[in-house]
């Protein structure tokens, strides 16, 4: 994957970094983007800034906590009006594992206008770099060219990485039997269940996703899994549409007719090597059904 840039003038765009409150998680990734050569920001005819006055575009890393809010306010207060800001990591975004901690009083948007949401925990550099392509963008339309705006041109970022972890998770619905494993051990709280009334409905939301990637190694048949897609950096009016949806439809119980998810083949061939016709019938039945079954009584 290639992030499309614009041909920069020679003065750099300023980037400023401001911590919430991170675990440093975000921070060290964002080091990467100035000591690596690989993700320099410099690519991007950007450098980083030590002074809020000349902040063009902001990274804000944390879920800031009730300690750093004035502070951050402060700070955010001496940057330049016509600014981009980019929420960087899931704590600003949406608070993360943090969420519901009594010492955070984010997510940011309740404080400050955000630009840009580079989810993840932490994002990779290659996410910070698409991220940071992104508010170029926004600056550029914000300040109508210009000097540091610079002129269209043909660069490409050299980022086309696409190992296999810390990205989006992915659902299959035709795997899924509606356990809900998951659910329980995403610490983020980025699954939720709901019952639909033709089936099972399933949303992941990226945002919160800390790409811990449990619900995926806990699944017993596989409807879950992490891909190596890191490219979830999007405008902040867009961030309702980060989700991963779907459902997983009912289907009528063989005995009564009552509406059940049948265990999909994944389960069944992850539990049994051979299973058996009998086994296979049980499948297709409620739990009732089923019960009235091994105590070998007559299934309506
Ligand atoms: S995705 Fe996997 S863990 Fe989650 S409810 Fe479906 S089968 Fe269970
Ligand atoms: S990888 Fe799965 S368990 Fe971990 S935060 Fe994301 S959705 Fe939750």
């Amino acid at each position: 994957m290639h992030i499309e840039v614009e041909e920069t003038a020679a003065e750099p765009v300023r980037l400023f970094r401001i911590n919430t409150g991170s675990c440093n998680g975000c921070d060290v990734e964002l080091a990467v983007t100035s000591a690596v050569t690989e993700f320099d920001v410099e690519q991007l005819g950007c450098s980083y800034t030590g002074s809020a006055h000349e902040g063009d575009i902001l990274l804000i890393t944390g879920p800031l906590t009730v300690r750093a809010k004035d502070e951050v306010l402060r700070l955010y207060a001496e940057t330049p009006q016509d600014k981009v800001t980019v929420a960087v990591g899931v704590c600003p975004v949406s608070g993360g594992v943090f969420r519901d901690s009594y010492a955070v009083d984010g997510p940011l948007e309740r404080h400050l206008p955000v630009d840009v949401n580079v989810p993840g925990c932490p994002p990779r550099p290659q996410a910070l770099l698409a991220g940071v392509a992104r508010a170029l963008e926004i600056l550029r339309a914000r300040r109508g060219g210009g000097e540091r705006g610079g002129e269209p041109g043909d660069r490409k970022c050299p980022i086309t990485d696409n190992f296999p972890a810390r990205g989006r998770l992915s659902f299959d619905p035709g795997a899924c039997v509606d356990c809900r494993m998951c659910r329980h051990v995403c610490a983020a709280g980025a699954i939720r269940f709901e019952e639909g009334e033709r089936g099972a409905r399933l949303t992941l939301w990226h945002n919160s996703c800390v790409f811990c990637g449990l619900c995926s190694h806990y699944c017993p048949t596989g409807a879950l899994s992490v891909t190596g897609d890191w490219r979830l950096d999007h405008r902040a009016v867009d961030a309702f549409a980060q989700v991963e949806r779907g459902e997983v439809p009912y289907a009528p119980c063989s005995g009564c007719g009552d509406p059940i998810i049948p265990a999909a083949p994944q389960l069944l061939h992850a539990a049994f090597r051979r299973p058996t016709p009998e086994i296979e019938k049980l499948t297709t039945l409620c739990p009732a059904c089923r019960r009235r079954m091994s105590i070998g009584a007559p299934v309506r």
